[in-house]
């Protein structure tokens, strides 16, 4: 590269059209970090009986997280009790909180999105705009990857991580 690689917003392009047919032709990727498949390896961020919490591998806002039931669910609703739902917000809570903590947040998004053609798992977005985002380029905008994802490396990756980690205050195990 030349010149400074800006961490926080500078974008690499993003190969959409092989992702789309990644995650229609492949096994739930959900699934397979949940069984430690190491070809589906992510930056888990948070894990417990019931939910595991990990950093967006294809990011468009630094600090990106996604929170998931470890078990198969589709229906953000109705495949969950009321309990098992309140459950995991809680959790969504406090990995919000934690992403607030360390990144610059403008504003925090948290949504359910996902697709019966493809990620199927059921799964909520935690996503922090940065400050300074002109409003036509901020909510939905933000979020699309068709213009590219960041530029992070692994070890980036692994320190924004860690860096979340240590703002968590659930109880996480090992
Ligand atoms: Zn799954």
């Amino acid at each position: 590269m030349t010149t400074e690689k800006n961490r926080t917003t500078g974008k690499k392009p993003f190969d959409f059209t092989t992702y789309v047919e990644q995650i229609q032709t492949r096994p739930c990727f959900i699934c397979e970090i949940v069984k430690g498949n190491p070809e589906y390896r992510h930056h888990v961020i948070y894990e417990d009986d019931a939910a595991i919490a990990f950093l967006n591998k294809y990011p468009p806002l630094y600090g990106y997280v996604v929170v998931c039931p470890k078990e198969h669910r589709e229906m953000v609703t109705s495949d969950f009790s009321a309990d098992e739902y309140l459950a995991l917000q809680r959790v969504v809570y406090q990995i919000g909180e934690a992403v607030r903590k360390s990144v610059p947040t403008e504003r925090l998004y948290i949504l359910s999105l996902g697709s019966q053609q493809g990620n199927t798992h059921v799964h909520w977005h935690i996503a922090p705009l940065p400050p300074g985002v002109p409003f036509e380029k901020q909510q939905l905008e933000a979020l699309g990857v068709r213009d590219g994802i960041l530029d992070l490396t692994d070890e980036e990756m692994g320190a924004m991580a860690a860096m979340i980690k240590s703002n968590l205050h659930l109880e996480t195990r090992g």
